[in-house]
């Protein structure tokens, strides 16, 4: 029987992209999505052409009964939930002193909360069926830290901690719970960078070139899949920047 992964934040980019590399290996695939209605509805198309069984999910992932509920229906729809990807996010650069409160709070509960939320809801499934596998989008700067960037890099670093403590809460149930740490990678996330900027991004790359969307993904899937016997492990997926 084949295998259903849960996707949050799959609407667009790295999600979208991991959305249709596990269609390709053959799972049942969920997605969530917030405001991106018709780049979900595109997904389905997406889906179709790849024969996958596929179901798009409204859900805002700083509201956990909407991410419980996101859950329950990929169980109810697929009949399991092997793997939850927690890739929902959203980016600020500001200096510390220009952020406000509200840009606290927003990033605080779409990144960290959301993952949170996202790992609880998938634990109380995967604990009573004995299986399943979690992986949670970090970020080069959640290990380093990035200078206008503090908000965003503490989110990413208190995920970075939720996943090695889940991995240890998790394994004797036989979960493995991994987190993958992109650098620069080609998706709207960066749109605010122009051509400059991604050159200069590319320069400090020692693979000469910032990532695509796809070689996320493929790292995603082998975290999730393949790596039977990895846990708690941050895997940096940048073309070697750190
Ligand atoms: P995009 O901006 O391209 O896509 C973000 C996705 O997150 C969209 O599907 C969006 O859904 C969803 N999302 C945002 N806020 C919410 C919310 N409140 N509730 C539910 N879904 C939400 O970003 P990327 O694909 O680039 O990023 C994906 C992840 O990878 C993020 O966690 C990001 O921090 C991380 N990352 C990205 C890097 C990069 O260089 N691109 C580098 C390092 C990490 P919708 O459009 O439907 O609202």
């Amino acid at each position: 029987m084949s295998k259903s992964v849960l996707i949050t934040g799959g609407s667009r980019g790295i999600g979208a992209a991991t959305a249709v590399y596990f269609a390709r290996k053959g799972y049942k695939v969920a997605i969530t999505y917030n405001k991106s209605l018709y780049a979900a509805k595109a997904m389905k198309e997406t889906m179709a052409l790849n024969g996958c069984e596929f179901i798009a999910i409204p859900c805002d992932v700083k509201n956990p009964t909407q991410v419980e509920s996101a859950v329950r229906q990929t169980v109810s729809a697929f009949g399991s939930l092997d793997v939850m990807v927690n890739n929902a996010g959203i980016a600020l650069q500001k200096l510390i002193t220009d952020t406000t409160d509200d840009d606290w709070q927003n990033i605080l509960s779409t990144n960290l909360s959301g993952v949170f939320y996202g790992c609880r809801s998938a634990a109380k499934v995967m604990v009573n069926q004995k299986s399943g596998s979690i992986v949670n989008i970090s970020s080069i700067w959640g290990v380093s830290g990035a200078s206008m960037e503090v908000a965003y890099s503490a989110t990413k670093s208190g995920i970075i901690g939720l996943t090695k403590a889940l991995a240890k809460e998790l394994g004797p149930s036989g979960i493995r719970v991994n987190c993958i740490a992109p650098g620069v990678i080609d998706t709207e996330m960066n749109s605010n960078l122009d051509i400059a900027d991604f050159a200069a991004l590319a320069d400090d790359t020692p693979l000469g070139r910032i990532g695509a969307a796809e070689e996320v993904a493929s790292a995603i899937f082998y975290l999730a899949d393949d790596a039977s016997f990895v846990t708690g492990q941050v895997l940096n997926t940048d073309g070697g920047i750190l």
